[in-house]
């Protein structure tokens, strides 16, 4: 498809986001958990291989090492944190073109926010479902998801912050909140979103390895070449629409997906 041409974007529209931002008509929320050592990391069991959690070694700090410098070197797996699942993540993904952190089309990562709010659900039921029914009534209320969305689901997870509750592990797996099997394929086939945004430390549910399909997010997601945000948090204080998400991956050649930063702006 042809690029529009830039004189169709009205000059005013930008004008005006950059005066909301300055003038705080729009509010910048920050989506993103702090980049730390003791950030939650997704612990695989064995025989999978496990993934490094972040870590930081200093270069120098205004020290003998670089007198009028500080610098770090970092370490992490790609999936640390908050952070971005490309469609080559998953088996299911591996054959679209341009499906790596560092060829996904850049107007991709930006995008409405549709916030799905089901923080009480799950703070009822740790293994809290969202519903194909669930997105529906929403859809009444709120309308019809729309195209290039990101669809986040609220559940207060985050809250959790980097105790034990927050993997929720068990000796059956994890226990956290997630997408039903049959709601993915209707957020992903049925509508044109982008991907989905959830505040755990992937984008399914803990015990999504016994659903069919297993892993019903990844599978299905990135099997639609759509894309996954992990570890979100402060979505208490976005809008059920009305926020525009800014979520680039940094630009690892092949990458899978990666820490990021992100964003949204919301109106006042
Ligand atoms: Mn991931």
């Amino acid at each position: 498809m042809a690029a529009q041409p830039a004189s169709k974007v009205p000059s005013e529209a930008l004008a005006q986001l950059v005066s909301g931002i300055v003038t705080g008509g729009i509010r910048v929320v920050d989506l993103t958990v702090p980049l730390e050592a003791s950030t939650v990391t997704i612990q695989l069991p064995p025989p999978f291989a496990p993934s490094a959690p972040f870590s930081l070694q200093e270069i120098s700090r205004y020290d003998e090492r670089g007198p009028g410098w500080y610098w770090n070197n970092i370490a992490c797996g790609e999936h640390t944190g908050t952070h971005f699942d490309a469609p080559v993540h998953w088996v299911t993904g591996k054959d679209y073109p341009n499906n790596s952190t560092h060829n996904i089309p850049v107007d991709r990562f930006i995008g409405p926010a549709c916030v799905i709010d089901v923080a009480k659900q799950a703070q009822e039921n740790v293994d809290f479902l969202l519903t194909q029914a669930v997105v529906e009534e929403w859809e009444k209320q709120h309308g019809r998801i729309p195209p290039h969305a990101w669809v986040l689901i609220r559940t207060d997870w985050s809250k959790h912050g980097t105790g034990k509750k927050f993997l929720n592990a068990g000796p059956d797996g994890a226990h956290t909140p997630g997408f039903d099997p049959k709601c993915v394929p209707f957020l992903a086939k049925e509508r044109d979103i982008l991907g989905v945004g959830v505040e755990t430390v992937g984008t399914d549910a803990g015990q999504a390895h016994s659903f069919d399909p297993m892993f019903p997010c990844h599978t299905i997601m990135h099997g639609s070449n759509k894309f996954g945000l992990a570890s979100l948090t402060n979505l208490d204080q976005l809008p059920p629409t009305g926020a525009v998400v800014i979520a680039p991956p940094l630009k690892i050649v092949n990458g899978s997906g990666s820490p990021l930063r992100v964003l949204a702006l919301v109106p006042v």
